[in-house]
């Protein structure tokens, strides 16, 4: 079975099409979404998602999350002395999610089609479809967020064709996408975006403010306390979609800190995020070579977009009214789960043929004989960003030197004009037979798949030498019998078994509300603590189920009773 999964920078989701629409696969907790946080206990034991996170509150050391920034790179986390790349923690939340979807299906699920920002480049693509891989999923197809957000727009219904921008700000990054529908054909004219940009940079003003305010050294505290104050700040933040002023409380070491802060005291302090959308925006539209006046819509989809600042700074920039749905975070993966539909050619689904765009100018590095500065490689551009895909261009080159016996070919992304500020993501090297500079030379032919893949050949003219690479970062490049072991070592990781995992989460929450509990509510949560364990050791299934929920109320009681104080 196919699924559609939206692997996020703060949650990951999945989505299935079945009987004529889409629908959301709750996870083991019965939740939506699944926080993109893994942790790894003292035992080894991995866990993924809510109660990754619950056990990273006291245990901040040994939890990873925000790794998707960090995507395709060489950045490893230490969870209890393991090490684990972005790609790997990865595969934990996708094979988290897969057996979320078996179970909801009640059927194997074996492939999936994941959605990427629109902006992640050639490796963190392909960093993602490995995790996909890693986790026991074919990846199909990589599709692009705005893109799937688009889709479950309903723009693609439209009997009319429109232009339309879609906004995308996520939890950790902010996307840019221009695109026209006419007569079932979707095509993406242009992307842009800021890798860097997205809610927890908004949730990280807060908690810079609320230091400011209360004298708090951010650099000066634990990793726990730090945990502590992205929680208030996050609770803060949403608290914004509901309530003006917003209150921000955070006992630290048994002290009470607490700041209120009103929506344009807020507004005011984000202003040099606001801005940094603009830029994107610019961009996009200039590439697609259309004004304001050419757009007809303006959708904002992504879970951060909640924030009411962001709603009205795009409308005063634009002049657009813009629209967003109910559950802006659920958009993605709708889309995601309709391309499932697509795919499968599924009758109810209008045929649409949906078009997309290389994100990056890519090309190759070459010297010119006749540069005074000869060692300094220029850019020469193979496909132009932008360039609708799937695409085929071909760049001829010469030799440099006399008597040159090898061409090298760099494989590079980027809109630098000097070779090296771009990156590097491939090489290949040929023979050719020497002779004075600038005999000599090759044809280089990039063409980059539906999903945004590389492939490079390079053919000698002379000798008709033809030698082909699928991009792979030599780094990361692996070989067969390494894929295997990593993938045997990945799933050898104990992972928390699914049925006890509504358990060890109301476990993990009752330490973590007893640390900061009053006296009597710490004795009430000892007592319901008690009572569970006693049905966990001898009780049925429903006694255990009752107690759960018994200390699960009282925990939920005590959490929100303490916000309640510090709001009245
Ligand atoms: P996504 O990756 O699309 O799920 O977006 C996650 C981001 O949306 C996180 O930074 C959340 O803090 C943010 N977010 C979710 N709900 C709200 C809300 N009500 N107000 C402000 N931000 C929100």
């Amino acid at each position: 079975m196919l699924i559609g999964i939206d692997l996020g920078t703060t949650n990951s989701l999945a989505a299935c099409y079945r009987d004529g629409k889409t629908e959301i696969i709750p996870n083991r907790l019965g939740k939506n979404m699944t926080p993109s946080v893994v942790s790894v206990t003292a035992e080894g034991d991995l866990l993924v998602g809510e109660t990754a996170r619950e056990y990273g509150i006291l245990h901040p050391q040994n939890m990873a999350r925000l790794f998707k920034r960090t995507m395709g790179t060489d950045k490893t986390y230490s969870l209890n002395g393991q090490e684990f790349s972005s790609e790997e923690l990865s595969s934990f939340v996708l094979r988290s999610l897969k057996q979320d979807a078996e179970v909801y299906l009640d059927c194997e699920v074996d492939e999936a089609i994941i959605s990427v920002p629109a902006y992640f480049n050639e490796k963190q693509r392909r960093a993602t479809k490995r995790a996909g891989e890693l986790a026991g999923l074919k990846v199909s197809r990589i599709i692009n967020e705005p893109t799937a957000a688009a889709v479950s727009c309903g723009v693609a219904e439209s009997e009319e064709s429109s232009c339309c921008m879609v906004l995308d700000l996520g939890g950790g990054t902010f996307d840019v996408t221009i695109l026209e529908y006419d007569q079932s054909i979707m095509e993406v004219y242009a992307v842009a975006g800021d890798n860097m940009l997205g809610g927890e940079d908004f949730t990280l003003k807060l908690m810079e403010m609320f230091a400011r305010d209360n004298q708090i050294d951010m650099t000066e505290t634990d990793l726990k306390t730090l945990g502590n104050l992205y929680q208030a700040a996050e609770f803060c933040k949403c608290g914004f979609s509901e309530r003006n002023p917003s209150v921000m409380a955070v006992n630290i070491k048994g002290m009470t800190y607490e700041s209120e802060y009103t929506l344009s005291e807020y507004e005011e302090a984000c202003i040099p995020l606001l801005e940094r959308m603009r830029k994107p925006m610019e961009k996009a539209l200039k590439d697609a070579k259309i004004t304001l006046d050419d757009l007809d819509r303006i959708l904002l989809v992504g879970g951060a977009v909640r924030l009411p600042m962001i709603r009205s700074y795009v409308q005063k920039l634009t002049g657009i009214f813009t629209e967003f749905s109910e559950d802006p975070d659920l958009s993605v993966v709708q889309g995601a789960a309709l391309a499932c539909a697509m795919k499968e050619r599924k009758q109810e689904i209008r045929e649409v043929i949906l078009t997309d765009v290389c994100p990056f100018t890519l090309g190759t590095a070459v010297v010119s004989p006749y540069d005074t500065f000869a060692d300094e490689e220029r850019f020469l551009p193979i496909i132009e960003r932008n360039t609708v895909i799937p695409v085929s261009r071909t760049q001829t080159v010469y030799t440099a030197s006399d008597d040159q016996q090898y061409l090298r070919v760099k494989v590079l992304q980027g809109e630098s004009r000097l070779a090296n500020h771009n990156l590097l993501i491939g090489e290949l090297t040929v023979e050719v037979p020497r002779g004075p500079r600038g005999q000599e030379s090759a044809e280089i032919t990039y063409t980059y798949d539906v999903n945004s893949l590389l492939e490079v050949e390079v053919k000698v003219i002379s000798t008709g030498l033809k030698k082909k690479i699928i991009i792979q970062d030599e780094k990361n490049k692996i070989s067969e019998e390494e894929a295997q072991e990593r993938l045997e070592r990945l799933s050898y990781m104990k992972q928390n078994p699914r049925e006890e995992e509504k358990n060890m989460y109301v476990m993990l929450k009752a330490e973590r509300i007893y640390e900061e509990a009053s006296k009597e509510d710490r004795t009430k949560i000892d007592e319901a603590v008690q009572s569970f364990r006693e049905a966990m050791g001898k009780g049925t299934r429903l006694s255990v189920d009752k107690q759960r929920q018994e200390l699960m109320d009282l925990l939920d009681e005590i959490e929100n009773k303490d916000i309640h104080v510090f709001r009245a």
